[in-house]
C-alpha cells in the first residue's frame, strides 16, 4: 500500500468496540450514545424517505438544512452567514475535516494540531501530504500553552487545526486561549480549521466559536455535525461554515470525495436544529448528570479523575491504582472487569504524557454507568 497509509492501521475505536462485543463488555470506549435522538428527528427522516428524498441532493446540501444551519449560528452565536455561499453540508464532520485539509494543505506544509488529537486528524493531514506538528495539552487541566503554540509555528506552517470542546480531554478553550489562537493566526497568515462537534455539550463555562473573534471570519473553517447534538452518530451529517472563498475551496474537495451526503437525513436535521432551548438544555443537563455519576464513581474507585468541562469523555490517571500504562490497562480491562475504555496514548505523536491516561465515555444510560462501576469495583 501507499506510504500515506503507514501507521494508520485500524482505528482504536473499531478495535475496542470489536473487543467489547467479543467479550460482552460494557463499551465506554467509542463515543456513541446508547439511546437514539429525539423521536421527531427519527420520524422526519422516515417521512423524508417515504416522500422521495432518495436521490442526489444539491451538492452543497438541501436548502432547508443550509438555512437551518445559518439560523442556528445566528441564534446561538450571533454569527451571520449566507446559506447559498457560506454553508456546505458534509458526510459527518469527518469528511469536513478531510476536505478542509485537502483544500488548504500543500504537500510539505505543516499543520499544528492540539495533542492529544482525534485520530482522523492524523489521517487527514497525511492524505493531504502535510506534516503534523503537535502542541501538547497537559494533564490535569489540559490548558493550551500559548507560548508553546507560538513556538510551534515555522515558515512552513499553513493550518492550525483546533478542537473545542476537546476530544479526548473534555477541555473547553477559554477566551484568552481563543484570542491567543486568533493572534497567532493573524500574525502568521494561517487558516484555522476548528472542529466544534461538541458545541452543545458544555457543562462548565461556555463554548465560543473561533469564527466570532475579530479578524477570523475570512480565515476560519468552522465544522460541526448532527451526531452528538442529536444522538445520531451513525447518520453522518456534518457541515462547514465560513467565508464564500473558504466554503468554495472545501466544496471543491468534497464534491470529489462523496459529491453529496445523506439526502433523507438532511431535512430531518434541519428541523432538529430548530428545536427549542428546552431540547438543548435537557441534552446538556442529562449528560452533565451522567458525567458526574461516572466521575464520582471513578474517583471512589481510586482513579485520579480529570473532570471534563465538555464532551462525552472523562479522563483518568490510572497510577493511583498501581497501573502505569494505559494501553496495557485497556487491553486487560475487558477480561478482568467486562468494561472497555480507550487509552490516551493513541492520540499522541509523543505518547509519554498520555501513557497513564485512560478515557471513559459517559454518553450511556445511568444504569449502564452504574453497572460498569460495579464491575470495576469487583476487578
Ligand atoms: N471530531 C471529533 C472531535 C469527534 O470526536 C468526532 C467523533 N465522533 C468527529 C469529529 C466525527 O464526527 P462525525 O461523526 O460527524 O463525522
Ligand atoms: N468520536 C468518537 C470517539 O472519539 C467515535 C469516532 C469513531 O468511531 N471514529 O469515540
Amino acid at each position: 500500500h501507499a506510504e500515506r497509509l503507514t501507521g494508520l492501521g485500524t482505528t482504536i475505536f473499531a478495535e475496542m468496540s470489536a473487543l467489547a462485543v467479543a467479550t460482552g463488555s460494557i463499551n465506554l470506549g467509542q463515543g456513541f450514545p446508547d439511546r437514539d435522538g429525539p423521536d421527531s428527528l427519527l420520524a422526519d427522516a422516515i417521512a423524508a424517505i417515504r416522500a422521495g428524498a432518495n436521490q442526489y441532493p444539491p451538492a452543497r446540501g438541501v436548502p432547508a438544512l443550509r438555512q437551518a444551519i445559518v439560523d442556528h449560528q445566528k441564534r446561538f452565536y450571533d454569527l451571520s452567514y449566507d446559506p447559498d455561499t457560506q454553508v456546505l453540508v458534509t458526510t459527518g464532520a469527518t469528511e469536513a475535516i478531510a476536505a478542509a485539509l485537502l483544500a488548504f494543505v500543500e504537500p510539505g506544509d505543516e499543520v499544528i494540531a492540539l495533542e492529544p488529537y482525534y485520530d482522523s486528524y492524523a489521517a487527514g493531514i497525511a492524505f493531504a501530504g502535510g506534516r503534523r506538528v503537535p502542541v501538547t495539552l497537559r494533564a490535569p487541566s489540559y490548558r493550551l500553552d500559548l507560548d508553546e503554540l507560538r513556538a510551534a509555528v515555522t515558515p512552513r506552517t499553513k493550518v492550525l487545526l483546533i478542537n473545542s470542546p476537546h476530544n479526548p480531554t473534555g477541555m473547553v478553550l477559554n477566551d484568552e486561549e481563543l484570542r491567543g489562537i486568533r493572534d497567532v493566526a493573524l500574525e502568521h497568515d494561517l487558516v484555522v480549521i476548528t472542529d466544534e462537534v461538541y458545541e452543545h455539550l458544555v457543562y462548565d463555562g461556555t463554548h465560543r466559536p473561533l469564527a466570532s473573534y475579530d479578524g477570523m471570519a475570512d480565515r476560519t473553517v468552522s465544522i460541526s455535525s448532527a451526531g452528538k447534538t442529536f444522538a445520531v452518530t451513525g447518520w453522518k451529517i456534518g457541515w462547514v461554515t465560513g467565508s464564500p472563498s473558504v466554503v468554495t475551496a472545501v466544496t471543491t474537495a468534497k464534491q470529489f470525495l462523496t459529491f453529496t451526503s445523506g439526502a433523507p437525513f438532511q431535512p430531518a436535521v434541519a428541523n432538529a436544529l430548530a428545536l427549542g432551548n428546552d431540547y438543548y438544555d435537557a441534552l446538556r443537563a442529562d449528560l452533565q448528570s451522567r458525567r458526574d455519576l461516572l466521575a464520582d464513581g471513578l474517583a471512589d474507585l481510586g482513579f485520579e479523575v480529570h473532570r471534563p468541562a465538555g464532551t462525552y469523555f472523562i479522563t483518568t490517571d490510572i497510577r493511583p491504582l498501581g497501573h502505569t500504562d494505559g494501553i496495557e490497562f485497556c487491553r486487560m480491562l475487558p477480561q478482568r472487569a467486562g468494561v472497555v475504555a480507550i487509552p490516551h496514548q493513541v492520540f499522541y505523536d509523543n505518547p509519554e504524557p498520555g501513557r497513564p491516561l485512560v478515557r471513559w465515555a459517559f454518553c450511556k444510560q445511568p444504569e449502564v454507568l452504574t453497572e460498569a462501576l460495579l464491575r470495576l469495583r469487583q476487578m
